[in-house]
């Protein structure tokens, strides 16, 4: 009988739960031991271990979030700190780890194969899906999905008072969320991470709706690197082109909730294939998806991200929003 654990770390995303209930019961029914890490690398240092039966993991598959709570440690990018956490693998008997987590956290996995032979598999966890080696993230179908209802919340508004709105969306660097959820509510632009912006296109395709009748227009904003980049889109639009426009920041909102069907699905594979990648393990791995189905990719290719098929909608948004 072997043992391996299961950590959640950087952001939560929905889906987590069905990655850890999946990966617990396989293991389980293949006869070896499963234990959990709390709050992520954090938890690993401090050697907050917990043993997960099947039936602990019973009934979070609805539940987003991470019943293993994450963290973001700044401790664990040192060397020195790494050192207790493999101390405290092995004092633990742990044969081998999974990390479900974002580009952060896979960085830090890999340091745990690279210098302490320590056998490692990744779970791409984060609502950005920014994960180069994989064309999906658990928990992105989730956000999406969220960020699109609140926006065609905000529309019967738009619609009933001639107003512009600016939508901001969550994704750090990454644009997916933003340029998903525009092309599927009937945005009239999207404000990329990182793109200069072009107010005169703006005003203009604020002028243009007006003239055919439009009662009011939505831009969705992704918020980049800084939270709250919306608000001086609005007053720019103010000030230089006379356009009143009203702020909305969806925020946290679109990183909790139930995951959406596809989200458990990918998500129990990937905790599935895991726990069966750590029991043949030969060599780093992630879990991934590739043309829609989930497989194993080398660990090093997921560590150097960049998504950028979801560009690719750009040119169809606009020519929707005529
Ligand atoms: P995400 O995994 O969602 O991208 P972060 O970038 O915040 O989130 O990373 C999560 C955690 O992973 C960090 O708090 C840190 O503990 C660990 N980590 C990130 N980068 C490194 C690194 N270069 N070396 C070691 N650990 C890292």
């Amino acid at each position: 009988m072997k043992t391996f654990a299961i950590l959640t770390s950087g952001g939560d995303s929905p889906g987590m739960n069905c990655a850890i209930r999946a990966f617990v019961r396989t293991l389980i029914f293949n006869g070896h031991k499963a234990l959990g890490i709390r709050k992520g690398y954090e938890g690993l240092i401090q050697n907050k271990f917990i043993e997960l039966s099947a039936s602990s993991v019973g009934n979070i598959m609805q539940r987003g979030g991470t019943i293993l709570q994450s963290s973001r440690s700044e401790e664990f990018k040192k060397k020195e700190f790494r050192e207790i956490a493999i101390k405290n693998l092995k004092d633990q008997g742990v044969d081998g780890l999974v990390v479900i987590g974002g580009d952060g956290s896979f960085k830090g996995a890999y340091k745990l194969w690279e210098e302490f032979n320590f056998p490692v598999i990744g779970i791409p966890g984060t609502i950005d899906n920014d994960i180069s080696g994989t064309e999906y993230t658990i928990g992105h179908n989730t956000a999406v999905e969220t960020a699109i209802q609140a926006v065609d919340k905000i529309r019967d508004t738009a619609f009933s008072h001639d107003r512009v709105f600016l939508i901001e969306v969550m994704g750090r660097n990454s644009a997916s969320i933003a340029i998903k959820t525009a092309l599927c509510s009937g945005a009239e632009n999207v404000i990329l991470p990182h793109q200069e912006i072009d107010y005169d296109e703006i005003a203009d395709s604020v002028k243009r709706g007006i003239q055919r009748g439009k009662k009011g227009s939505i831009f969705i904003v992704a918020e980049g690197a800084r939270e709250g980049r919306s608000y001086d889109i609005q007053v720019k639009l103010r000030d230089d082109y006379q356009i009143q426009s009203r702020v909305c920041i969806l925020g946290h909102i679109q990183r909790g909730g139930s995951p959406s069907p596809k989200d458990r699905l990918i998500a129990s594979e990937m905790g599935h294939k895991s726990a069966l990648a750590l029991l043949e393990f030969t060599q780093p791995l992630i879990t991934a998806v590739h043309s829609g189905k989930v497989i194993e990719v080398n660990f090093s290719d997921a560590i150097h991200k960049n998504n950028d098929e979801d560009h690719d909608y750009l040119h169809i948004i606009k020519t929707l929003s005529i």
